[in-house]
């Protein structure tokens, strides 16, 4: 869909200012401009975008979103509101409301990001298909997604971000979209929810506003939560249901209603995901047993469970984010994985003032499991540590990135997960093991 910038300024009720042009997308950095789009000036915590107006057009961007007049190169256009982040929002909001195919949306504690890539996927093989790109699904990425996804496509799929309640209630807003997923439910930026049962009602907003013809799809532990609502559900005790599950280093394999399917990823994670994916796949009319058969030419994401070899080892890369649920569900892979298994983990952020039981259970699930060998890193982690030694399992903590490099350089024949939260970078260790074998 192009737009025009007048026509614009008319929606967003701002004031146009320079010559007139038409655009097709949307950006917000100007170190990352498309030729031809409009450049949207937003005030974050760091940077001012009002800044980078002069270079952003100059890059090729034709006009740009401001909220107060400054200077412009000749030929270009500016749009002046009170509020350039609502005015992102109203312009995605008006995009949607153009648009014609099936949206789908998709919320929870984790999968969100591999399940909206598996969803897009398959729905790829049937029909031309958008999706947020990478893990673009804030109040500023999901709106921007929007406006530069192509209104000829048949299928949107968005990823919803949340970190606390009314997060969600505002995408669904912009996103409307009529196919509605929770992926899983489990402690997740509790510091800003509060407790589970915000997690429940922040993520339970996907179902807000709901039209009489859209669906959900949620994990059937939580169905009495969202039974008000039409949903259907997948995981133990669904039609969605994962039988005669089969793990090695090459993959997961599995049944859902007698079809065999297989995930060249090793992680039983990824299990709920292509459940919940299929699950929405039949939510949508569509044949799921037949799409489902490409499953085995899914690719992981970056840092969600990517299997390495470095030298003698075998490194999986989890490194991209960690919570509870998923750091469990991660250690749960990891023990069931033939050989020697080792699992470094980083902190897990955010948790507020549980944060040390947290820690802890992990510690005391890493001895459960029998994993051989386990590192912790980082203060939090040393609960786990402390756990984890009263247990008497194999472990060490580390504050220091050389010593605990140069303990996993001794090894020979291992698996070792590595976990922890975006902050602390966890990746890190797997470049310089990659850099130094
Ligand atoms: P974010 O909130 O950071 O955007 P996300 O919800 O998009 O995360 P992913 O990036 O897909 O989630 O995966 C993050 C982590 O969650 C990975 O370690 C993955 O293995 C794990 N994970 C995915 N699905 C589940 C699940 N159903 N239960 C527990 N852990 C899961
Ligand atoms: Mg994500």
């Amino acid at each position: 869909m192009e737009l025009t910038s007048e026509k614009v300024a008319l929606l967003l009720k701002g004031k146009h200012i320079g010559t007139p042009q038409r655009f097709r997308s949307a950006c917000i950095d100007s170190r990352q401009v498309e030729e031809g789009s409009l450049f949207v000036a937003l005030k974050g915590s760091r940077h001012d975008g009002h800044d980078f107006v002069m270079q952003a057009l100059q890059k090729g961007c034709v006009g740009a979103l401001v909220e107060r007049e400054v200077p412009i190169p000749e030929g270009k256009f500016l749009i002046v509101v009170d509020n350039t982040l609502r005015a992102l929002q109203k312009l995605a909001k008006y995009k949607r409301e153009n648009f014609s195919g099936t949206v789908v949306g998709i919320a929870g504690s984790a999968g969100k990001t591999t399940t909206k890539e598996m969803i897009a996927f398959l729905l790829s093989k049937v029909g031309k298909t958008c999706k947020t790109p990478r893990n673009l699904n804030s109040q500023v990425g999901v709106p921007l997604s929007v406006i530069n996804f192509d209104s000829d496509c048949e299928y949107w799929v968005v990823e919803m971000g949340a970190s606390q309640k009314g997060d969600v209630r505002r995408l669904v807003q912009i996103v409307k979209p009529s196919v509605r997923v929770i992926t899983s439910i489990g402690e997740e930026h509790l510091e800003t929810f509060g407790c589970l049962d915000d997690v429940v009602l922040g993520n339970g907003e996907i179902f807000s506003d709901m039209h009489e013809e859209d669906i959900g799809v949620v994990p059937s532990y939580v169905y009495e939560c969202y039974k008000d609502y039409k949903v259907i559900t997948f995981g133990d005790g669904s039609e969605f249901e994962a039988r005669d599950v089969s793990l090695s280093l090459e993959g997961v394999s599995f049944n859902v209603q007698g079809v065999r399917i297989f995930i060249p990823i090793p992680s039983f994670a990824v299990v709920e995901n292509a459940l919940c994916s299929l699950a929405t796949i039949k939510a949508m009319g569509l044949d799921w047993k037949k799409l489902a058969e490409n499953l085995s030419q899914f690719k992981p994401v970056e840092g969600r469970f990517r299997v390495i070899k470095a030298g003698p080892n075998t490194l999986i890369d989890d490194s991209y984010n960690a919570n509870p649920p998923s750091v469990r569900m991660a250690l749960k892979t990891l023990s069931r994985l033939p050989g020697k298994r080792m699992a470094v983990l980083g902190d897990m952020l955010e948790l507020g003032s549980d944060s040390e039981r947290y820690h802890r259970e992990i510690g005391s699930l890493c001895a459960e499991l029998g994993i051989d060998e386990c590192v912790f890193y980082g203060k939090e982690m040393f609960y786990a540590y402390q756990e984890c030694k009263r247990l008497k399992q194999e472990c060490y903590h580390f504050d220091e990135e050389d010593e605990l490099l140069s303990l996993i350089k001794g090894k020979y024949g291992w698996i070792i997960l590595f976990k922890g939260s975006r902050g602390m970078r966890m990746e890190r260790f797997i470049e310089r093991l990659l850099n130094d074998w």
